[in-house]
């Protein structure tokens, strides 16, 4: 008997494609065809590797309309944010191409003999992916993880299953031996349990909400198994008064209404310099009203559905108990749209300013001066990005590094690129991705002493 999901466009609510969905036995057979091919992957030469992974990166390169298109189709994304996500997995590739012939070790000096260190590989490694970025998220983990030497089993979000299957046959189009890169669609009660269950699995990467990663790390702890946890978040947008307004104004929507706000890195709380608040709200309402909120296959989208029924309920639900001071537009019909919207608040207990709603929604508040500012933005569990607008660079970077998150920008909201790292602090996360360092994240450093 054959588990199936029907995977649903969110933007019409109609079905476009039913996906198998793996079972324990299934996934099992996944996991144990992993390590065997283990052995042989770490033993392709490193120069070798990385051709492989810059010739997957091409192929990717070949298919990005492709991957954008089932995107735009299975998650509701915009055909440009689709577009960017697919040329960001071909990125990542080549970039971490790159590392295969520099994962160094050390020779320390030591009495007596040699004393050398080597990155060894994991082994299997599982990734498990969420739904509001299925293309970036699963090249952050896939990439340097297979550049390090391991073998990769890869979960897709059950609701968006699309483009990892894809890029799963597209690894092998591209010549990476069979069972490097395995993408096993499925529940995650049931392969994504496993991963963290089955000895064979090495390591788990997880990207998804804080409640189930907290559960992914305890599960861990039974083997003492490796884990990277890229949980929720909570971020700040911190506008002092002597900043650009009109730039901050303008530019705050699509920092938190980016992919209809379902981006751990929302900025979903503003806080705005007493002095400067009614003219940065006053700015803030024409670029919230005039966002073009559309069907996600016109080009002319800025912002799309919610990725299901459920998702638009929960968000519905916080919009239910505020005020909504104002909000754009959103497209009748059976897609799951919640217009952007903004809610003013002075309460820092309120469910709005401390939850993540993870939709189109946003809290502004008013604050005092530097340091109620960043009282207010560090008042909470999550710490995963940030933005700080202002005009003195001092003040710019101080607030930087008193922000208690993974992830800052000043004046601009720029926050994740595949060559620095990335991660939370608190209850956002456990280790970082992306960045240079990526690649050791997925090894073990090994010291080997030699006697004279
Ligand atoms: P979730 O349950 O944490 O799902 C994330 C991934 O984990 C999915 O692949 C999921 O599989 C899998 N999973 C679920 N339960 C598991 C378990 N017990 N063991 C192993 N893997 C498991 O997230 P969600 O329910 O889709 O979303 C709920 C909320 O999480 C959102 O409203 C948002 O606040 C937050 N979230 C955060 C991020 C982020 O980027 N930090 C991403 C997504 C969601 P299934 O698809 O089969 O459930
Ligand atoms: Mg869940």
């Amino acid at each position: 008997m054959s588990d199936t999901y029907t995977v649903i466009n969110p933007a019409t609510a109609q079905p476009v494609t039913d996906v198998h969905l793996a079972s324990l036995a299934e996934a099992d057979a996944a996991i144990e065809a992993a390590h065997e091919a283990f052995a042989a992957w770490r033993a392709v030469s490193p120069g070798d590797r990385a051709a492989l992974l810059r010739r997957f990166a091409a192929v990717v390169d070949d298919h990005i309309e492709e991957l954008a298109e089932l995107e735009v189709r299975n998650a509701g994304h915009t055909r440009g944010n689709a577009r960017w996500e697919a040329g960001n997995v071909r990125d990542c590739l080549n970039y971490y191409a790159g590392a295969p012939e520099r994962m160094s070790g050390r020779q320390i000096p030591v009495a007596g003999g040699v004393d050398l260190t080597f990155h060894e590989p994991l082994g299997v490694v599982g990734i498990i992916v969420p739904w509001n970025f299925p293309m970036p998220i699963a090249g952050w983990g896939f990439a340097p993880a297979l550049a390090a030497g391991n073998t990769v089993v890869l979960k897709p979000a059950e609701l968006t299953p699309l483009t990892a299957i894809r890029l799963g046959e597209l690894a092998l189009a591209a010549g990476l031996p069979e069972h490097v890169l395995t993408v096993i669609p499925g529940k995650g009660s049931v392969v994504g349990e496993r991963f963290v269950t089955h000895p064979l699995v090495r390591k788990v990467c997880f990207t998804g909400s804080t409640e189930v990663g907290k559960l992914i790390m305890a599960g861990c702890a039974d083997q003492v198994k490796r884990v990277t946890l890229e949980l929720g978040g909570k971020s700040a947008n911190i506008v002092f008064a002597d900043a650009d307004i009109a730039a901050a104004a303008a530019s705050a929507p699509s920092a938190v209404f980016d992919n209809a706000g379902q981006d751990c890195c929302a900025r979903s709380r503003i806080l705005v310099e007493r002095s400067a608040y009614d003219e940065f709200v006053s700015r803030l309402e024409p670029a919230v009203t005039g966002m073009r909120v559309l069907d996600p296959t016109d080009e002319s989208s800025e912002m799309g559905p919610l990725i299901s029924a459920g998702q638009q309920r929960t968000v519905q639900g916080y919009l239910d108990e505020v005020e909504v001071a104002f909000a754009g537009s959103a497209p009748g019909g059976d897609g799951f749209w919640v217009p952007p919207s903004v809610v003013t608040t002075d309460d820092p207990a309120a469910r709005i300013w401390r939850e993540e709603v993870f939709g189109p929604v946003v809290a502004v508040m008013p604050f005092d001066d530097e340091a109620h500012a960043v009282e207010l933005a560090n008042d909470t569990e999550y710490g995963l990005s940030g933005s700080i607008f202002t005009r003195d660079l001092g003040r710019g970077l101080r607030v930087a590094r008193a922000v208690e998150a993974g992830n800052l920008s000043v004046n601009s909201h720029s926050s994740v690129r595949y060559w620095t790292p990335f991660g939370g602090y608190k209850q956002s996360g456990l280790g970082r991705e992306l960045g240079p360092d990526a690649p050791l994240a997925f090894t073990e450093e090994k010291n080997v002493f030699i006697a004279h």
